[in-house]
């Protein structure tokens, strides 16, 4: 298989990383991940756009322009062929002696491939279940960093348990999932937390935002608590991979009559035609 390395396509076996990359020993790096639709990137301009956002927020030049990046990614699809599948893309800071202090002057390393995957289609129909845990992460969710460990202890804390989903809170306010974004719909009303540092502002949140916008669905972007969570109407979450999927069971206990609410699938039939309009399914 191929890879996006440093400006090329090249072998995924020719594609190697210095011990000394600021993203392996420092975890100093940011990340996107795409879904890649009937062979097109989907909302492929919000994920670049955010891309270099998270780069700036970390004061971290990317070396290579959003077109070039691009023309990166269409030649990737094309030398890969697949249809659907995520791609995952990341600029660490590179190559310097360890040391915290950033470095000036350095290249960063620019690693982009595909992972395997088709919709969840089984989970979006059926649900999923989820526990709540406390958000231990630091105060920059904003940024899609490549330090994930946060994310990936709630996230097994959560399989351990038998589910697919660690919601976080702090100090009882819910702000997203471990590796998803957090709805509920209460009285008709789909609420989820505002795009602040304390969370990552999803590509498939705005998405639903605009849908929800154009539909004249009535959503508000404010805090909600556990309580309001475990009360709620309806809750789902959104991702890239994910898509959007109903969260029926929380520490064990049934959201509503515990089946996939009558919004949450609605809004699953627009966010598929918006794909459709995009990708040409
Ligand atoms: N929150 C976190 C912490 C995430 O890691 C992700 C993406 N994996 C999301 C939300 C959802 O973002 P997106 O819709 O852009 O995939």
């Amino acid at each position: 298989s191929f890879i996006i390395f440093n400006g090329d396509i090249t072998d995924r076996q020719n594609a190697k990383v210095d011990i000394e990359d600021r993203g392996y020993q420092f975890g100093d790096g940011i990340y996107e991940v795409v879904r890649i639709y009937n062979g097109h990137p989907f909302a492929l301009t919000a994920h670049i756009e955010r891309f270099f956002e998270s780069a700036a927020k970390i004061q971290m030049d990317i070396s290579y322009s959003k077109e070039k990046i691009e023309s990166l990614i269409y030649a990737l699809l094309d030398k890969e062929g697949k249809s659907t599948a995520s791609l995952y893309l990341q600029y660490s800071r590179g190559i310097s002696v360890r040391n915290h202090v950033i470095p000036k002057n350095i290249n960063g390393t620019l690693v982009g491939y595909l992972l395997d995957g088709e919709r969840p289609v089984a989970l979006m129909e059926n649900g999923v279940s989820a526990i709540i845990a406390a958000d231990t992460r630091w105060l920059h969710c904003d940024i899609k960093s490549i330090s994930l460990l946060g994310n990936i202890l709630a996230k097994s804390k959560a399989v351990e348990a038998g589910c697919t989903e660690a919601i976080l809170h702090r100090d009882q306010i819910v702000t997203e999932g471990s590796s998803t974004n957090i709805w509920i719909v209460q009285d008709g009303e789909l609420i989820t937390h505002p795009a602040n540092n304390l969370i990552l502002n999803g590509i498939t949140r705005q998405q639903l935002i605009m849908i929800a916008t154009q539909h004249d669905m009535p959503y508000t972007e404010k805090s909600f608590t556990v309580t309001e969570l475990l009360h709620a109407d309806e809750v789902f979450l959104t991702s890239t991979t994910l898509e959007i999927v109903p969260i029926t069971i929380i520490d064990g206990k049934k959201i509503g009559n515990g089946k996939p609410g009558a919004i949450t699938k609605e809004l699953q039939k627009l966010f598929t035609l918006s794909i459709e309009a995009e990708c040409g399914l």
